[in-house]
């Protein structure tokens, strides 16, 4: 996928830079909604250099996004994200993984002279949910449990054979328990999964202008709204 924006500067609520680079392929695949997956090359760290010349450093924080987990990235990248931070002086550095990546962040963390956090698409917190959209994410784990690794928490919303209730229990654990979450609008994609337009309506009419008004939540409508994509 070359046609895709990369390079985004986030300018309301959590102030920061955000890319979007390529990873070596997501390890795991198998989430029911997904697939922007496809989104890698034989050669990423060429996608990825001209993406991170653009950093500035603005804001001092950087959002590092890819389809897949962070430890998907190839040496050269993680090597290059190491510069730009040293470079352009950032002092915190966010990351997206899957939870089955959770026993190496400390290790991974170390490639990079800055405090580093993570993010997990956890999608919701009722576990039936969960496995229904094959996550990886045990039914016998918690909040708790994922917040002991992980900083944010990504939810999503619209889904078939979910409901609004289901939607807000996820957010009240999320504003309850984690410094950062979004909520994305599922958008229709090449995946099997649909959309209960009826839930969409809701959210984007009644849900997202509550959540909008905790400040560590992102509500996304689009998947391009955080200007990557
Ligand atoms: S949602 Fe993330 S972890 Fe799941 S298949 Fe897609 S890229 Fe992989």
């Amino acid at each position: 996928m070359s046609d895709l924006e990369r390079y985004s500067v986030i300018e309301t609520g959590f102030r920061r830079e955000f890319i979007l680079l390529q990873g070596t392929g997501c390890r795991w695949r198998k989430c029911t909604f997904c697939d922007y997956y496809l989104d890698t090359s034989p050669d990423p760290y060429a996608v990825n250099a001209p993406v991170l010349e653009e950093v500035t450093g603005r804001y001092g924080v950087l959002d590092v996004i890819n389809s897949g987990s962070a430890m998907e990235f190839d040496d050269r990248t993680i090597a290059l994200i190491a510069e730009t931070v040293r470079k352009r002086n950032i002092e915190d550095l966010w990351f997206e993984t899957h939870w089955m990546y959770r026993s190496e962040l400390e290790a991974f963390s170390a490639h990079f002279p800055c405090r580093v956090h993570y993010r997990i698409g956890v999608e919701s917190f009722n576990p039936d949910l969960r496995i229904r959209w094959k996550k990886g994410i045990g039914r016998d784990v918690t909040p708790e449990m994922i917040r002991k690794y992980f900083e944010g928490v990504c939810l999503l919303a619209g889904m078939e054979g979910q409901t609004e209730e289901d939607i807000m229990e996820s957010v009240e654990i999320a504003e309850r328990l984690f410094d950062y979450y979004s909520v994305n609008l599922f958008c229709p994609n090449s995946s099997a999964e649909k959309r209960n337009e009826e839930l969409c309506r809701i959210f984007a009419a009644e849900l997202a202008p509550i959540i909008r008004r905790s400040s560590k939540a992102e509500v996304l409508i689009e998947n391009t709204d955080l200007g990557v994509g």
